[in-house]
């Protein structure tokens, strides 16, 4: 139980990173992969779709037309067979002009052994006067047909034959007429039949190719002639309008179902066009190659979709191992640094020590009865002195390893940096800096803005870079630059001096803790370090730059306003 919990803690501390930071690193990932492999599959799968649908529908149109086209040269082969049987009846030798009604009856029985649509046959006289009748309807024997459409037709124009539109006329029953006419001697003759057009429709049923379309006949006048009993009855009016101009065609037509399209096709001898209709209900959206493309598509956008998923997913979990291992790396950099901080502590503070433990057993020996010594006060004074200048240097180290090691907290208040700089020089360091040669330069910028800060802490910083600087200039001639000027919205503080200089090789280690190329006793190695981790603390940085015998410039970055 104990173990686990350890555990748990050490996991958890050995990710730098929260679940809410690996949960958005992997929402940009996915976003990154989707940009740059599923965006251009979207946009193919799109353009395929478009041109797979386009040439979809075309094979689709010249489909319906083809079924209309072949739908009408049967029709029409049908119109023209029918039509030659009747001449055959009239061009016969045998064919009386005056045939009774058996003769009738034979004429009737060899048409029918033709085509079982037809369903009677008359003779006319030129006055429209029915001389004789074969067929079911013997009532209408004697009745004048003048008036009627087809008649009137065919004795008025050049033709010989005509062929009506599809009528209930005076037997109150669907039909149509063919009728031919002849001159034979000085008489003018009519033989008319009259055709059930289902029995028309069955024929052209039987040569089906239509499949998954409909079939249906308008005459010009845009009425249903045949027609399925889903669509309409024969003589309603039909929705779809055929244009008359051309002899075929495609279209659309809206219905209860949905949109439909047709191709149609005007019949050569009759006054009809015939229109293959897609079937509705065939267009279903599970049928349609189309939405099989669509489908097909989609599977392949999913797995698209599942695969960069799967590799985002991939991606954390390599991250979140990297993050591992570095953050174990760091914990053994930190490790190792503190096992260096032990070390310059005691090495710091062994010294003091040494001088404090020899001091104090002098002054045992001294005050010891057994040695007879007398006690000489000023000599005493002397000895405790040295005792307390040691005792402080050990404070003033541990001091400063506090503040490096503990975080501070900040008094952050409004102040004008240049005060604080001038509160530097002119109080902390003036009469030291004054009787040396060295001379201090400052060029401020005016125009700053006041800097929210902890003074003090600013302060220090200042001191220990300055400090550095006469360090670094020692006895000789030198001079020490501080200028403030703006950096977006930081204020830079720059200190320059014309000291010895570093080698890139102590530049590299200027900020770690008891780094020190003075004297032991002059320098601790902690002021830098110390700087730093404040710098950082006030959320702003420190660069440096220098050149072995040359000098070196120290900067400090801090923003006017603290981001919280
Ligand atoms: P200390 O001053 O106690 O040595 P610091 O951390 O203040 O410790 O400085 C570390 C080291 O960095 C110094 O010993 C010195 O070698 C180098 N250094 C710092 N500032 C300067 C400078 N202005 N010029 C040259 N060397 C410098
Ligand atoms: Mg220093």
């Amino acid at each position: 139980m104990n173990k686990e919990k350890q555990r748990a803690v050490i996991s958890a501390d050995a990710l730098p990173f929260n679940t809410e930071h690996y949960r958005e690193w992997r929402r940009r990932q996915i976003m990154r992969m989707a940009v740059t492999y599923l965006a251009p599959l979207v946009i193919l799968v799109v353009y395929f779709q478009y041109r797979y649908i386009g040439l979809e529908k075309d094979s689709h149109r010249v489909h319906l037309g083809t079924i209309a086209e072949h739908q009408a040269n049967t029709l029409d082969l049908f119109m023209s067979e029918r039509r030659v049987n009747l001449v055959n009846v009239v061009d016969h030798p045998r064919f009386s002009v005056q045939p009774l009604s058996e003769e009738m009856s034979d004429y009737l029985s060899d048409l029918r052994r033709a085509s079982e649509a037809f369903v009677d046959i008359g003779f006319f006289d030129s006055a429209g006067v029915q001389l004789a009748y074969a067929g079911p309807h013997p009532s209408l024997e004697s009745r004048n047909y003048r008036n009627e459409d087809w008649f009137t037709t065919l004795t008025s124009a050049d033709d010989n034959c005509v062929i009506t539109d599809v009528y209930l006329g005076f037997r109150q029953q669907l039909h149509f007429t063919i009728a031919v006419s002849r001159t034979v001697g000085d008489r003018f003759l009519i033989l008319r039949a009259t055709l059930d057009p289902w029995r028309m429709y069955e024929y052209i049923e039987s040569q089906q190719m239509a499949g998954d379309a409909t079939t249906y006949i308008v005459n010009r006048a845009g009425v249903y002639q045949l027609v399925e009993e889903e669509l309409g009855r024969p003589l309603e009016e039909c929705p779809v309008e055929v244009s008359s101009e051309e002899t075929y065609g495609f279209g659309e037509v809206e219905s209860d179902r949905g949109s439909l399209k047709y191709g149609f096709r005007w019949l050569r001898n009759t006054e009809w066009a015939l229109i293959a209709q897609s079937a509705p209900g065939a267009e279903s959206f599970f049928s349609t190659p189309q939405s099989r493309s669509v489908l097909v598509s989609a599977a392949l956008l999913l797995v698209a979709v599942l695969v960069i998923f799967n590799r985002a997913g991939k991606l954390v979990a390599q991250q979140k191992e990297a993050d591992q291992t570095r953050a174990q790396l760091e914990h053994a950099a930190k490790l190792a640094s503190v096992g260096e901080l032990a070390s310059g502590i005691a090495h710091e503070i062994n010294n003091p020590l040494a001088v404090i433990t020899e001091e104090a057993g002098l002054l045992m020996d001294y005050t010891d009865p057994q040695f007879g010594h007398t006690l000489d006060e000023e000599d005493l004074r002397q000895r405790l002195g040295t005792i307390q200048k040691s005792a402080f240097r050990c404070r003033d180290i541990t001091r400063k390893l506090l503040r490096f090691v503990r975080k501070t907290d900040f008094d952050l208040q409004e102040h004008d940096v240049h005060d604080i700089i001038d509160g530097v020089i002119d109080d902390l360091l003036g009469p030291e800096i004054l009787v040396s040669s060295i001379g201090v330069e400052r060029s401020y910028d005016g125009s700053l803005p006041k800097l929210r800060t902890d003074a003090n802490q600013l302060q220090q910083v200042v001191l220990n870079i300055v400090n550095n600087a006469s360090d670094a200039i020692g006895d000789g001639k030198g001079e020490i630059r501080i200028t403030t000027s703006r950096r977006d919205n930081n204020v830079l503080i720059s200190i320059s001096d014309t000291g010895c200089g570093m080698t890139s090789d102590q530049l590299e280690k200027v900020f770690l803790p008891f780094f020190t190329t003075k004297e032991v006793g002059k320098g601790t190695g902690l002021g830098l370090s110390v700087s730093y981790g404040i710098v950082r603390g006030l959320g702003g940085e420190i660069e440096v730059e220098s050149a072995k015998d040359i000098g070196t410039t120290f900067r400090l970055v801090l923003p006017f306003r603290q981001k919280r």
